[in-house]
């Protein structure tokens, strides 16, 4: 695996590469690598000649006092990761590299974006936008791989592609989690030993509405209280930022199931945001 740090050489590699036929693949992560990340790095692995991975912790996505700082950076054990999975190349950019001090354009959806987690971190998607075309220019991919995880953000980057006229596809890719269920992210790190007991209560409680839905209840205000209700009860200083189900591709909130939908939570334990989700079918008998 070839570690690169500047634009120019990687594509200087990338021209080579396609020159030679070659399929790229690419996944963009902030680091602090863990299985979710690794299992698009599979994914690309398998589908792809030539993978590209990048680890930048992108400034532009924080907003102000977020944890941008403390973001955890394990570089070292990182690489080890990424040689196992036989990656091709790492592309580790500095801030300095990415972001030129006199750039004055930015990549801003204005839809999607405005919703759910958008709400509560509304520079947030600007800066993801920003710095995902910037990689797509860069890496130019032929396919492009991104979690379930953030599916709001899948979304708004296949928005993206199709708006802006990217060639690169977009793989979404399953939901990794812990043997709680609790959905693996880098953020995880910052839960104590009573918080990350407490963090399951997320994945169960929509665990438990998508039984409800497989039941027959379709209606989604009685749905989003069970799952208020569940993590108040099972978790009782944990804060919900929000919890919505909505059209799997627009992102509007629904009021009965009766087509594909996506169920997403953010919830706060301590200082910590995590976010999940479930997709859900249409139900099968009505009440
Ligand atoms: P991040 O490093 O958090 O920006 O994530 C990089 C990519 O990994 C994004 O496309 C995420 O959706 C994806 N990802 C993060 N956590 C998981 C997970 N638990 N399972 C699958 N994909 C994930």
């Amino acid at each position: 695996m070839k570690v690169i740090k500047t634009i120019n050489s990687l594509k200087k590699i990338i021209k080579k590469q396609k020159q030679k036929g070659e399929i790229i693949g690419f996944v963009p992560t902030m680091g602090a690598l863990h299985k979710g990340h690794i299992s698009l790095v599979k994914a690309a692995r398998k589908k792809t000649d030539f993978v590209v991975v990048s680890i930048f912790v992108n400034p532009t996505q924080f907003g102000k006092g977020e944890d941008f700082s403390k973001y955890p950076r394990t570089i070292n054990f990182d690489k080890k990761l990424l040689i196992k999975e036989k990656v091709d190349i790492l592309f580790l950019p500095s801030n300095e590299e990415m972001y030129k001090k006199d750039a004055s354009v930015f990549v801003d959806e204005s839809f999607l974006s405005k919703k759910l987690c958008g709400k509560s971190r509304p520079s947030h998607f600007k800066g993801v936008c920003t710095v995902v075309c910037k990689f797509f220019n860069i890496v130019e991919p032929d396919i492009s791989y991104f979690g379930q995880k953030d599916y709001q953000q899948a979304c708004i980057v296949k928005n993206m592609v199709k708006s802006l006229n990217f060639s690169t596809l977009i793989k979404l890719c399953p939901i990794v989690r812990e043997s709680d269920g609790l959905a693996m992210s880098s953020r995880n790190k910052y839960l104590n030993k009573k918080q990350r007991k407490q963090a399951a209560c997320l994945s169960s409680a929509l665990k438990q509405v998508k039984k409800l839905i497989k039941t027959g209840e379709n209606d989604t205000k009685r749905l989003k209280s069970f799952i208020k209700n569940f993590i108040s009860k099972t978790s009782p200083s944990a804060r919900i930022d929000y919890v919505d189900i909505v059209d799997c591709n627009s992102l509007e909130s629904v009021k009965k199931i009766d087509k594909k939908a996506v169920i997403l939570a953010a919830v706060f334990f301590g200082k910590t945001r995590l976010i999940d989700n479930e997709i859900v079918l249409t139900t099968k008998r009505r009440r």
